[in-house]
């Protein structure tokens, strides 16, 4: 991807600890950032920050609990104040805790849209002056194809990552006259520790869903993560991008 700027772009990547989010840093490091690594685990971003470096990519990390709205912020903030910008934001981290509607309790219905959605508010809201200040930014939030065409024993994952289709779309209006854009990135299924449990009966249903006949890679998901937070992806903004293997063709 070609940048236009002159200094090394810095992107936050939350949820970088494992799964897409690991290979979303992976890429961006590659594509020339500066990658901010964020999750709860401190060690394991230590582990994956080292294996950067040792690949003469750029990174740090910060251990932060996405859930935690007012925490959240205090690091975001911090982040920007020690690195002196922030050009890229990956909302990634995300959580399911599936049941049917009428098992659903309130506290995993609340938890699934805090840790999902009201964490991408979050970090938009801390680190949009910034970006408007140096006129450009890319906020890629990680969604889901639950949240475009909805999934039974998914009311709450589904209703959070349909409200970071919202999200994006309000903050691409509210700040696309500045240069920053917000897209949505929404996965179908892809080989995580998300989906390793997934019963045998389940997953060759949705493999017959799918026109590729396989489940995606975390790299297949951070490839186009890749394109949108570029510098060439600068007229993209307010879209729902489904890499789904064809599953939904939404
Ligand atoms: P994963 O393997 O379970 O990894 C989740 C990541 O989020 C980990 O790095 C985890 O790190 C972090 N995380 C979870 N809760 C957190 C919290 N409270 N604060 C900070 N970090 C937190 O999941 P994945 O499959 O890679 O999914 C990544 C994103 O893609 C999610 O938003 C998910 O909804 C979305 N997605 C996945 C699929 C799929 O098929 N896998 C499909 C559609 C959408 P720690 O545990 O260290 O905090």
């Amino acid at each position: 991807m070609t940048d236009h700027s002159s200094e090394q772009r810095v992107a936050l990547v939350t949820g970088a600890s494992r799964g897409i989010g690991k290979a979303i840093a992976l890429r961006l490091a590659r594509d020339g950032r500066h990658v901010v690594l964020m999750a709860r685990s401190a060690d394991a971003l230590a582990a994956l920050e080292d294996e950067l470096k040792a690949q003469g990519l750029a990174a740090s990390h910060v251990a932060s609990d996405v859930g935690d709205p007012k925490k959240l912020a205090a690091d975001v903030e911090q982040m920007i104040k020690d690195r002196g910008r922030l050009d890229i934001i990956v909302n990634n981290a995300g959580v399911t805790k599936d049941n049917l509607t009428m098992r659903m309790t309130d506290e995993d219905f609340e938890d699934v849209l805090r840790i999902n959605l009201t964490s991408a508010f979050v970090t938009a809201r801390t680190a949009c002056r910034a970006m408007m200040k140096n006129k450009f930014g890319r906020i890629v939030n990680i969604g889901s194809t639950s949240g475009v065409v909805g999934n039974a024993g998914q009311a709450n994952y589904a209703a959070a990552k349909a409200g970071l289709i919202g999200l994006t779309r309000s903050l691409a209006r509210e700040l696309g006259g500045k240069g920053v854009t917000a897209n949505v990135i929404a996965p179908g299924f892809i080989e995580t520790d998300m989906t390793a449990n997934l019963p045998e009966e389940v997953r060759k249903g949705v493999m017959g869903m799918m026109s590729l006949r396989r489940f995606g890679t975390p790299e297949d998901i951070a490839a186009a993560v890749s394109y949108v937070s570029s510098d060439d992806a600068g007229f993209l903004t307010g879209q729902v991008i489904c890499v789904d293997g064809g599953m939904t063709m939404a």
